[in-house]
């Protein structure tokens, strides 16, 4: 799979394993489904989304 946008296409959330791809069509996020089950996780859960190691916001530069 190749990426030509920097824009993240899916992202899974490390706590809940809730999971989501975006659409562009909607342009929203949309719930991911593997096998016919949607990867919903925890409804409660604050989600810490793991985008695909496309977003890196803070990088460390030790020199
Ligand atoms: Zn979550």
């Amino acid at each position: 799979m190749t990426a030509r946008l920097r824009t993240p296409t899916a992202r899974v959330c490390e706590r809940c394993d809730r999971a989501e791809r975006w659409d562009d069509d909607l342009e929203a996020w949309q719930l991911a489904e593997e096998d016919g089950d949607k990867l919903v996780g925890n409804p409660h859960c604050l989600h810490e989304w793991d985008i695909n190691g496309t977003f890196n916001p803070v990088v460390e530069n030790g020199t």
